[in-house]
C-alpha cells in the first residue's frame, strides 16, 4: 500500500510539472482529489487494508491528499500570477513615448487687437459702450451731422437693410446714444464690426473692426486729445514714437485732424513704408461738432468734447506689416497660427 501511495505522489509530481495552464491544473486536480479521483480511491481500498495498518496507511493517505492540495494550490496561484503577468506585457503601455499635442485655439489677431486697445483705454478711464450692428439712420448718421446728401449716405457705401434702417458704417453709432442718456463728463470707447458696401480688394471690405472713442466734459480741449492720444500710439505700439496732428474733415467734428505717428521701421528717416514721408497714418479724430452736441441736448457753450475713431485691421497691420485686409476674414490656419498667443 505504501509503494501504491508513493508511485501515486511520483505520478502527480510528474504530471504536475507537465502542466501549462490554469485547464490543465483543473484537469489534474479532478483526476487525483475528484470524487472518483485516484485519492478518493485509495481511501475506498483502505476497507481491505489489515486492521493494524488501517491507521498508518489512512494517514499516509491523508498526509498525500493534503500533499496533492498544497501543490495544486500554489501552482494554480503561480500560474494565474503568470497569466496576469503575461497579459499586462502584452497590454503594456510605453510611457516614455512623446504624448501628441492636442490643437488649442487661439483669439483672432483682430479679437486680440481690440482687446489691447480696449485695455489702454480702460487703464486711462474710458469705459466700452456696445451700440446695435442694426442702426437706424438716425443714430448712424443724422445724430453725428451727416446730413442726407452727405456722400456717406450713398447706395455705393452703406448696406441698407430696411427703409430708414443700415448696418452701421462706423462704431460712432453709439455716440448719440450714450450722450443722449448720460451728463458729463462722458468718457467711452465703442469698439465693434461695422460695414461698407465696397468692392473687395487688398485695402477695402465690406467689413472690418473699428475703435471710437469719446470724450465730453466742461473745457475739453484739443490738447486732452493730443495727449491721450499719443498716450495711446506709445502704449499700443510700445515705442516712444513721434506724434502729428494734421487737418481734416468729419462731419462730426470741428475742427477734424488726422494724427500721424513717426514711422515704426525708419524712425522718421523716410522708408518705402511710409513712401519716404517719414510718417504713418495712425487714426482720424477732432473736437466734437457743436451741432452734435446740441442734437442730444448737450449745451456747446458750456461742454466741449473730443472723439476719434481708427481701423482695427489698420492697427495689426501696422503692427505686423500684413498689407492685405482680406486675409483677416478668411479663417486661414496657416495665417491665423502666427498669431498664436504664447
Ligand atoms: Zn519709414
Amino acid at each position: 500500500m505504501k509503494h501504491v501511495i508513493q508511485s501515486i505522489r511520483a505520478t502527480f509530481e510528474s504530471e504536475l510539472h507537465l502542466c501549462k495552464q490554469a485547464n490543465d491544473l483543473e484537469a489534474l486536480r479532478v483526476r487525483y482529489l475528484g470524487k472518483k479521483g485516484l485519492v478518493q480511491e485509495q481511501l475506498k481500498s483502505l476497507r481491505d487494508v489489515p486492521e493494524a495498518e488501517k491507521p498508518l496507511v489512512g494517514k499516509l493517505i491523508n498526509e498525500l491528499k493534503k500533499e496533492i492540495e498544497e501543490r495544486l494550490d500554489a501552482a494554480i496561484s503561480a500560474c494565474s500570477h503568470l497569466q496576469l503577468q503575461d497579459k499586462m506585457a502584452k497590454e503594456a503601455l510605453d510611457v516614455t513615448l512623446p504624448g501628441r499635442r492636442s490643437n488649442v485655439g487661439s483669439k483672432h489677431p483682430v479679437t486680440q487687437m481690440l482687446d489691447e486697445i480696449t485695455d489702454i483705454f480702460v487703464s486711462m478711464g474710458f469705459s466700452v459702450a456696445l451700440g446695435p450692428e442694426i442702426e437706424s439712420e438716425y443714430y448712424n448718421f443724422d445724430v453725428l451731422n451727416i446730413s442726407p446728401d452727405h456722400p456717406a449716405r450713398d447706395m455705393q457705401d452703406t448696406f441698407y437693410v430696411a427703409p430708414g434702417m443700415v448696418l452701421r458704417t462706423h462704431t460712432s453709432n453709439s455716440q448719440g446714444r450714450v450722450m443722449e442718456n448720460a451728463n458729463p463728463p462722458i468718457r467711452i470707447i465703442c469698439p465693434g464690426r461695422v460695414f461698407r458696401n465696397e468692392t473687395i480688394d487688398a485695402s477695402h471690405h465690406v467689413f472690418f473692426h473699428q475703435v471710437e472713442g469719446l470724450y465730453v466734459d466742461e473745457n475739453v480741449s484739443m490738447q486732452d486729445l493730443l495727449s491721450t492720444l499719443s498716450e495711446f500710439v506709445r502704449r499700443l505700439f510700445k515705442k516712444d514714437v513721434e506724434v502729428r496732428l494734421r487737418s481734416s474733415y468729419f462731419p462730426f467734428v470741428e475742427p477734424g485732424v488726422e494724427l500721424d505717428m513717426s514711422c515704426l521701421l525708419c524712425e522718421g528717416k523716410g522708408c518705402a513704408t511710409c513712401k519716404h514721408t517719414g510718417w504713418i497714418e495712425v487714426l482720424g479724430a477732432g473736437m466734437v461738432h457743436p451741432q452734435v452736441l446740441r442734437n442730444v441736448g448737450l449745451d456747446p457753450e458750456k461742454y466741449t468734447g473730443y472723439a476719434w475713431g481708427l481701423g482695427v485691421e489698420r492697427m495689426v497691420a501696422l503692427r505686423s506689416g500684413i498689407r492685405d485686409i482680406r486675409l483677416f476674414a478668411e479663417n486661414d490656419m496657416r495665417f491665423l497660427s502666427q498669431f498664436y498667443a504664447v
